[in-house]
């Protein structure tokens, strides 16, 4: 008989479940709108995943950002089934303790402030335009200044305040009111300033576009513009914040030997925050906090206590454990290895950029083994790692970035570094 649970249990059947099946039902029923590697993940702890066939890698990609703490994590797990058994959700109608708690430890680790909570980046970031327009509204200042090759989320919103047009590609007409200008260029950014101006958005780590820093100068730059011309000054914090760069926030490990009182007027974080739980947030100083007064934005979802007991169980996880050091000491001792790597095969490797657990590996894209194939360099390189039981994230043409979990150990670093070696030996032929 053909009952539910029948029909359940056969879909479970390892036969069943083999990598084309998943992807045949993928190519059937799912929207086609990513080009995904060809693994089926199905379970992972630590720093670890294994696909349907028993394969392990060892996840460097950490979900792009994401997996903060790796993955499976007990205390993750804890916080969401004892917080699932009080209470899931509530309406943003009520108040309720955890999204409070939470907000306050956000504020304590930037300056005086509000946040507001969502559930994703891009919805982060749609916030802060919000924000943006309102403070402009009275004197008719609408105008959002971004660099060339940001990336700052998939919304209509988001697809015109990011610097590059594969994203805008077909979706036109776009949401006005967005300009681009070079990134690290202050000069480029004080020549697009207009009487319409009202904010300026930058990541100071500019991920979806192979890891680019900004400069001290140039940070120190913007806020000096900003207050001059009465501009708002807004981070896209999304990849590059929560430790990873063994600051909270990205712009603090860039700024941390100036010795200079620097913020932000608002800050969108999401990824890392809820270490795979979706929830993102915008940080806004105080002397902003009331512009998006009562009515005047909202979500759902925004705040649960499910996410915001997950998020507070990171934030404690992260301090007890020392994650933010260890961020540091793996990731930049790691970043060294990779240095000389790029040292030792010049052709091959042209440079390795980042700051703790966010770094760039940039290829040489005119590789005669990256030729006559349809795919960029940075997925052949992608794909080569895989083979070698490690996952990585592609970013523009030819830069694989890693992104792992914030409390990788050493010896995982150092199989990871095995792998990239191996890679880039066979890659120099
Ligand atoms: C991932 C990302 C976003 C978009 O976040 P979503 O959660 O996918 O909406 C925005 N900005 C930056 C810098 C990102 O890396």
């Amino acid at each position: 008989m053909k009952t539910e649970e029948n029909v359940q249990r056969s879909t479970l059947d390892p036969q069943h479940r083999t990598r084309n099946s998943v992807r045949e039902t993928f190519g059937k029923f799912v929207v086609p709108s990513y080009a995904r590697f060809d693994l089926v993940l199905e379970r992972g702890e630590g720093s670890y995943v294994w696909d349907i066939d028993g394969g392990r890698y060892l996840d460097l990609a950490g979900g792009i950002a994401v997996c903060s703490l790796g993955h499976a994590h007990p205390e993750i797990t804890k916080a969401l089934t004892e917080q699932s058994r009080k209470l899931i959700h509530v309406s943003n109608l009520y108040y309720n303790e955890l999204q409070g708690r939470l907000a306050k430890r956000i504020v304590d680790l930037i300056a005086p402030g509000r946040v507001f909570f969502c559930n994703s980046g891009a919805e982060a970031n749609e916030g802060l335009f919000k924000l943006a327009r309102k403070f402009g509204h009275d004197d008719g200042r609408f105008e959002i200044i971004t660099t060339l090759d940001s990336f700052h989320g998939r919304t209509l919103a988001g697809i015109a305040a990011t610097g590059q047009e594969k994203v805008k590609k077909g979706f036109e007409p776009l949401v006005a009111g967005f300009k681009h200008v070079r990134f690290n260029d202050l000069a480029a950014m004080r020549a697009a300033i207009t009487r319409s101006t009202i904010a300026i958005l930058i990541e100071p780590i500019q991920g979806e576009s192979g890891i680019t820093i900004a400069t001290a100068e140039y940070l120190l730059g913007l806020r000096k513009l900003c207050d001059e011309r009465n501009l708002l000054l807004l981070f896209d914090e999304v990849q590059a914040g929560h430790f990873r760069t063994g600051k909270f926030q990205s712009w603090q490990r860039i700024l941390e030997n100036r010795h200079v009182d620097f913020l932000p007027d608002g800050v969108a974080m999401a990824k890392s925050l809820g270490g795979g739980f979706p929830i993102g947030a915008f940080w806004v100083r105080e002397k902003y906090a009331k512009l998006l007064s009562p009515g005047t934005h909202a979500s759902t979802f925004g705040g649960t206590p499910l996410a915001c007991a997950v998020a507070l169980t990171i934030l404690d996880v992260i301090e007890r454990e020392n994650l933010a050091e260890n961020a540091r000491r793996i990731g930049d001792s790691l970043m060294a290895e990779l240095q000389a790597l790029a040292k030792n095969y010049p052709k091959v490797l042209r440079a390795v950029r980042g700051f703790g657990l966010i770094i760039g590996l940039e290829f040489e894209p005119k590789l005669l083994a990256f030729a006559g194939e349809e795919r960029s360099p940075a997925t052949q390189v992608v794909n080569r790692l895989h083979k070698a039981g490690v996952l990585t994230v592609p970013a523009a043409n030819s830069v694989v970035r890693l992104l792992p979990a914030l409390n990788l150990s050493q010896r995982q670093a150092e199989e990871g570094l095995r792998a990239i070696e191996e890679v880039v030996e066979e890659l120099n032929g």
